[in-house]
């Protein structure tokens, strides 16, 4: 099961960066993931740049606008057909680059982008000219926002990212535009591994992981999203190899270890020999966990665990019914507001409320109420001049509940949207970021109110009001979930936040790294506090932070009392299948040991031991 953690021999040469004496070379780079590869090179040239030579255009304005529509719906009409084409790919795949893709066609509708398209066009400049000037200025500004505000670790990575969606789309639309063609990969054999200097997203999206054994590149990082296309469609894949070309050429024999980032070339007999058994038994791992989906999620003493799904697009939903998870655990509405130019009235949260709704069927799905602040920025609620304060402490600032109280109309049409969705099957609502009591009084009483009305109007809603919970994000929250509990329908434990708050370290920030820990002790007793005290007042209470699929911290969760998860959908299955080989007296024991423990090392090893039982 744990193929990819003894690459062993290679992983040894690629540290000392030393040549084998049989003549094979070693190659080192930013280790992708997904396992491992061996097979001929097939050698993709250079993107050729698409940087427009001629910027003024001899057609009529209506000419060039008519040209830029025409891109614009080839593209989108390309993201489709890309979006179809991943539906049929493993999950995994589907939850990386299906928000990708949303993100992309977003951009192409009604967007910043867009308007500064179109008023270079109304300048007279060529379509290509446009396209390109105005994804560099909005890729270069996020950039810039970047330094400005001196993001650093994740932040950074993500302005990064954005910069890089900005440009990737101006590509695609230049390309269509130019009738230029796309990587084209229908002359390469089966089975081999894709060298190039540079990879774009949009091609990477269109590699086929059943032809292409791996992907190694000169360039890129293990963030982009070059490198989340490959993790997703669990292609093996070493990027930033320096010296990649001065080695391979066009047949030269590869082993490719994606979790290592070696890349041997020209491998000797016995290299050649390990590689093949690390191929085979990574397969294997990957066939058992897709048989995971069908199987129940009892455990091997018999007790039943619910194991559901965060989303976080609504793209992650065909992904969500795959993976077997029983129902939608937290659904963050965020992604409404974030990118949007204006604040989504209420037909518009139903129409994507009710349809995620309906495809879960039977499954409860779990909405959460907006929680603007922290790290996550709205860009509708800034022009609605909701947001836009400096704050020197944002994450203590009007987050969650706390805004949507500041700001009832917000709620209200939340509210509204939900319960009219819950006609379509069964809903739970959650509040963000609650503190005290009385902020779970007043939303009741509004979200009370808006049922009334919908009500008098004769407007269809669920037979019963669905349940109202909170979650516990905060050390507040969890010392006295007890209490909180006699107020809410259910309690989801935030161990994103939980851990922030607790332990003071940013949870976005690189610099406290060390110090986020969800390990800490005083994290994990809080955690024990808040299911025993819910235990006590009949109050249900799931997990729904990272630390929910994360499958160290499964066997601790359950013996702390966690019955109920909601994870990224990808690791549903692996979660699944750790349920069913542990006991429930097990775990107990194990959480009784763990809360004993003041050393998060020994806490740590504790886990590890219980996972090589
Ligand atoms: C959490 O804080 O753990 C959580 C699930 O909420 P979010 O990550 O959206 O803040
Ligand atoms: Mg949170």
């Amino acid at each position: 099961m744990n193929a990819h953690r003894s690459s062993g021999r290679g992983e040894d040469l690629a540290r000392s960066g030393m040549d084998e004496p049989g003549g094979e070379h070693l190659l080192h780079g930013e280790p992708i993931g997904a396992g491992f590869a061996i097979g001929p090179a097939f050698v993709v040239g250079e993107d050729p740049s698409l940087e427009p030579e001629a910027r003024i255009s001899h057609l009529t304005r209506e000419q060039e606008h008519a040209r830029f529509s025409e891109a614009v719906e080839r593209s989108i009409g390309q993201l489709k057909k890309l979006q179809n084409r991943i539906a049929r790919l493993p999950e995994e795949t589907q939850v990386e680059i299906g928000p990708m893709l949303e993100v992309y066609q977003r951009m192409l509708g009604p967007s910043r982008l867009k308007n500064g398209v179109v008023s270079r066009l109304d300048d007279g400049m060529t379509a290509e000219a446009a396209v390109y000037e105005a994804t560099a200025e909005l890729a270069e500004l996020m950039l810039a926002s970047r330094d400005e505000r001196q993001l650093v670790g994740e932040d950074a990575a993500a302005a990064e990212r954005r910069a890089g969606e900005f440009r990737e789309i101006g590509r695609r639309v230049i390309r269509n535009l130019m009738r230029e063609s796309f990587l084209s990969l229908s002359n390469m054999p089966n089975g081999a591994i894709l060298v190039a200097h540079t990879l774009r997203p949009a091609d990477a999206a269109l590699i086929d992981p059943a032809r292409v054994a791996a992907v190694v590149t000169e360039d890129g990082g293990s963030t982009g999203h070059t490198a989340i296309m490959l993790r997703a469609l669990g292609v093996p894949a070493v990027l930033a190899v320096e010296g990649l070309f001065d080695h391979v050429t066009d047949g030269t024999t590869l082993v490719v270890d994606g979790y290592s980032g070696s890349v041997t070339v020209d491998p000797s007999s016995r290299t050649t020999r390990q590689a093949r058994k690390q191929v085979a038994a990574y397969a294997q791992e990957r066939q058992e966990l897709g048989r995971m989906r069908r199987l129940s999620s009892r455990m091997a003493s018999g007790e039943k665990i619910s194991l559901q799904a965060n989303l976080e697009l609504p793209a992650e939903l065909p992904l969500i019914a795959q993976s077997g998870a029983a129902g939608i655990g937290l659904l963050r509405t965020e992604f409404l507001f974030i990118n949007a130019e204006t604040l989504p009235d209420e037909a518009t949260q139903y129409d994507i409320y009710a349809a995620i709704v309906s495809t879960m069927g039977s499954d409860p799905t779990t909405i959460r109420v907006l929680d603007w602040g922290g790290e996550k920025q709205g860009e509708a609620l800034i022009r609605a001049g909701i947001v836009g304060r400096d704050s020197i402490n944002p994450a203590l600032g009007v987050r969650g509940i706390r805004l949507l109280l500041e700001y009832p109309e917000l709620l209200e049409t939340q509210f509204a949207a939900i319960l009219r969705a819950a006609a379509k099957g069964p809903v739970r609502v959650l509040l963000p970021m609650v503190t005290v009591a009385s902020e779970i009084v007043a939303a009741r009483e509004i979200y009370e109110r808006v049922a009334r009305r919908l009500k008098r109007k004769g407007i269809e809603t669920g037979e019963t009001l669905p349940p109202l919970g909170v979650m516990i994000e905060t050390p507040a929250a969890a010392l006295t979930a007890g209490h909180l509990a006699q107020y809410a329908d259910f309690l989801a434990i935030g161990s994103n936040d939980l851990t922030m708050y607790t332990l003071a370290a940013d949870r976005a920030s690189s610099d406290v790294l060390a110090l986020y820990n969800p390990l800490h002790p005083a994290v994990l007793r809080m955690i024990g506090e808040v299911f025993s005290a819910a235990f006590l007042e009949r109050c249900p209470v799931s997990v729904c932070g990272e630390i929910a699929g994360n499958p160290r911290l499964i066997p601790l969760l359950i013996g702390l009392g966690c019955r109920s998860f909601s994870m990224s959908a990808s690791m549903v299955p692996r979660v699944k299948q750790i349920v069913r080989h542990i006991s429930y007296n097990d775990c107990r024991l194990l959480a009784r040991r763990v809360l004993a423990e003041t050393d998060i090392g020994e806490i740590a090893r504790l886990l590890d031991g219980f996972q090589r039982n």
